[in-house]
């Protein structure tokens, strides 16, 4: 049997995640049972939500137990099956977690489709970022031609794709991202129509200056000042989507919207959402965002940290905005 190697969670964080929260662990690698095929993981997936599962608060789901592996999506090779639907060296997309190998059955693995696109963009954008992006861009802020669009965190896993959707749709973008890097990027690359730096001093002018016919469509990611900067520039009938606040996942007080007043005389309709909501649209976003992939419509970029040892150091990097794109483990 190969050696499994990884990391499961030892306690939970007081305030910001560090490295005494996790343990690394080195077992042989499990044997699959009745049903069950092995997976030799070839990279992880860091998210965001996997801080907040290190907590025990009350969530959309269940927080991560102690000394069991860390959760985390995989992508990877069935190298042992005991299930007549996996054959062995077919690719698989699935929650491994933070470990090179696991056991899962049948029903909780996808097998990637034939494309051109590399694996790890089935933990991206052509996996649950994606999908995220693809439900918060195309079912709740539905933009229209010539609107103005926002989207914070803008060149992360989740904003990239949502800005591209847009303009696909017709919606002037404007990008909120941490750097003039990531904003130059978030223009030249990602093809939005403007993109200002959250760090910058001028930051609230910046964003009145590439928004000069206010917000129609918010696609919230982070929270914070920059949110309530955006808020207060939403246009009558403005829709704002709440997928994420990353800036308040390591203790820093919850986003509050100041003045609900706004809310009433502007019409503003503000939806949060779970991408796990409707997993039977998934299918059809998924095969939608491959086709935009395939004919060079649809761009992303990634971080890539190095082997298993690597992932706590990864995920905090990500928890503090280091990552440039999609944060990955390669495990391989
Ligand atoms: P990203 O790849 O965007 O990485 C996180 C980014 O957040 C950082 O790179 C950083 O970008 C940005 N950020 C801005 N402000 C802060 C801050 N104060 N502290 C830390 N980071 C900050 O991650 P994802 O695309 O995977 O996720 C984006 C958001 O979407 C998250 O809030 C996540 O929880 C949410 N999400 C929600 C889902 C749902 O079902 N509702 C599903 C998937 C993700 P920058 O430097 O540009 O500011």
């Amino acid at each position: 049997m190969p050696i499994n190697k990884g990391f499961v969670l030892a306690s939970r964080p007081q305030g910001e995640a560090s490295a005494r929260n996790f343990r690394f662990f080195e077992a042989p690698a499990p044997r699959p049972g009745a049903g069950e095929v092995l997976v030799r993981h070839h990279y992880l997936s860091l998210d965001p939500y996997m801080r907040g599962r290190m907590d025990e608060s009350r969530s959309y789901a269940a927080s991560q137990k102690l000394d069991e592996v860390m959760i985390g999506g995989t992508v990877g090779e069935v190298v042992a099956s005991n299930d007549p639907g996996f054959a062995l060296g077919d690719k698989v997309v699935g929650q491994g977690g933070w470990q090179l190998y696991g056991v899962a059955r049948g029903a909780e693995l996808r097998k990637l489709p034939e494309t051109r696109a590399p694996i790890q963009a089935f933990l991206g954008a052509l996996g649950m970022p994606g999908v995220t992006a693809w439900h918060g861009a195309n079912r709740i802020l539905e933009p229209e031609p010539g609107q103005t669009l926002v989207v914070s965190a803008a060149t992360g896993a989740v904003g990239a794709v949502v800005g591209q959707l847009a303009k696909a749709r017709g919606a002037r973008v404007v990008g909120i991202a941490g750097g003039a890097e990531k904003c130059g990027h978030a223009v030249n690359t990602l093809g939005f129509d403007a993109c200002v730096d959250h760090r910058a001093p001028a930051f609230e002018a910046d964003l009145a200056a590439a928004t000069p016919q206010g917000i129609d469509r918010l696609f919230e990611n982070v929270g914070g000042a920059p949110f309530r900067a955006s808020f207060r520039r939403l246009n009558d009938f403005g829709r704002v989507a709440i997928c994420g606040l990353i800036a308040s996942y390591e203790g820093a007080a919850a986003t509050t919207i100041e003045d609900m007043r706004l809310v009433l005389v502007r019409r503003i309709m503000i939806q949060g959402f779970i991408v796990m909501d409707r997993m039977e649209e998934w299918p059809r976003a998924i095969a939608e965002l491959a086709g935009l992939a395939e004919s060079g419509k649809l761009t992303w970029r990634e971080t890539i940290a190095q082997g298993i040892e690597s992932a706590p150091e990864a995920f905090f990097g990500m928890l503090k905005g280091r990552n440039f794109g999609k944060q990955l483990v390669k495990l391989i």
